[in-house]
């Protein structure tokens, strides 16, 4: 509290990050991040770039990375929206498209950044309660009223919806703009963006941080109409022409050099997504199906809080949640084998096998 704060500071929850502890061994299960590095090439090219050009602003459009996720994902360059970090992104889209006369859906359990977002431009919200199976049931939310957020997969469940259950909904909001944060899609979903095509109130949000294992280097996009992204540049550009930095921008248009480390280390993940799945079955958690880079699961004979301290006192992070509906679940991210081996290991040790 301090008397030179603006008003408005006064109100705000903020976000917190999962920690960042600088602890020697930690096996670091918390922040959803990927267990493996970036490609070589990547490395390879930043290394390259820390050079004299830097005493340069970046190209404040992003041109050269603009055009190749435009190219991957069949749509022009004037409809990529670049920022850094899909947080950015979203703040963004939260000013721009999601501050309307009517109040933002979203799901009860998602993201719990968008409800920051809400307190800090001052946009109401409803939180649409997801089905006892922990699913964002989309059909709650075609109802009159204002535009809608969701995240697919949505965090921290890992619960993915069909693309059939997305196109129902935009054709019956089609005023209404929509907005699918597809932070984890690449670990086994579908992304929604060839359906912006059709239907000019969808906008796409996806990150590097996650499949492409550039979560420092701070790099988001949003893919839509052009007319959404031009809202969303206007913001932008009221805020900060330059978000990302050329070594981002030269890092991320490398990773989409090397399809091949790419698919490699998502397999790896989503193979180990399986095996911890079955090996927590077999330890009597509850695990929900998850198509992300985490699960979320409980054990029906500890509390979650107390697991969570439990595993930490063992160096081992997990995320938990103190929030309505998810207080007896671990949010536990994908590591490699041996992290994942390891997490098992003080499991058996606090549940006494
Ligand atoms: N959306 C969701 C659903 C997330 O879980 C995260 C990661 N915390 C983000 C967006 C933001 O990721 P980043 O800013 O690293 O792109």
């Amino acid at each position: 509290m301090s008397q030179f704060w603006s008003p408005i500071v006064h109100d705000l929850t903020p976000y917190v990050p999962g920690e960042q502890p600088r602890i020697a061994d930690l096996v670091k299960l918390n922040t959803n991040e990927n267990p493996y590095g970036p490609s070589p090439n990547v490395l390879g090219v930043l290394k390259d770039r820390a050079n004299d050009a830097l005493r340069l602003y970046p190209d404040p459009h992003g041109t050269a990375l603009a055009n190749v996720i435009a190219k991957r994902h069949g749509v022009t360059t004037a409809n990529v929206f670049l920022g850094n970090g899909s947080d950015e992104v979203l703040a963004h889209v939260f000013m721009a498209l999601l501050r309307q006369n009517k109040p933002l859906r979203m799901p009860d359990i998602t993201y719990s950044f968008y409800p920051a977002y809400c307190k800090l431009y001052g946009i109401a919200y409803e939180a649409i309660p997801v089905n006892a199976h922990f699913e964002v049931a989309l059909d709650d939310y075609a109802a009159e009223g204002g535009p809608i957020i969701f995240a697919n997969p949505n965090a921290p469940t890992g619960n993915l919806l069909p693309l059939s259950a997305i196109e129902k909904l935009l054709k019956r909001v089609p005023n209404r703009v929509v907005v699918v944060d597809e932070a984890y899609i690449d670990f086994g979903g579908k992304t929604a963006i060839p359906l912006t095509h059709q239907y000019p109130n969808l906008l796409v949000v996806q990150t590097f941080s996650k499949a492409r294992s550039l979560a420092g280097l701070r790099v988001g996009f949003a893919v839509g109409d052009v007319a959404l992204i031009d809202g969303l540049e206007r913001v932008k550009n009221s805020f900060n022409s330059y978000p990302l930095g050329a070594l981002a921008q030269a890092g991320a248009v490398a990773s989409f050099e090397d399809d091949n480390w790419f698919r490699t280390t998502r397999e790896k993940v989503m193979n180990s997504r399986h095996d911890l799945t079955l090996a927590l079955e077999k330890r009597g958690f509850e695990v929900l199906p998850s198509h992300a880079n985490f699960i979320l699961a409980r054990h029906p004979g500890h509390d979650g809080a107390a697991l969570a301290q439990a595993l930490r006192d063992r160096a081992v992070l997990v995320r938990h949640f103190k929030l309505p509906r998810i207080d007896q679940f671990l949010r536990i991210s994908i590591g490699t084998e041996a992290q994942c081996e390891a997490l098992l290991k003080a499991l058996d040790a606090i549940l006494g096998k």
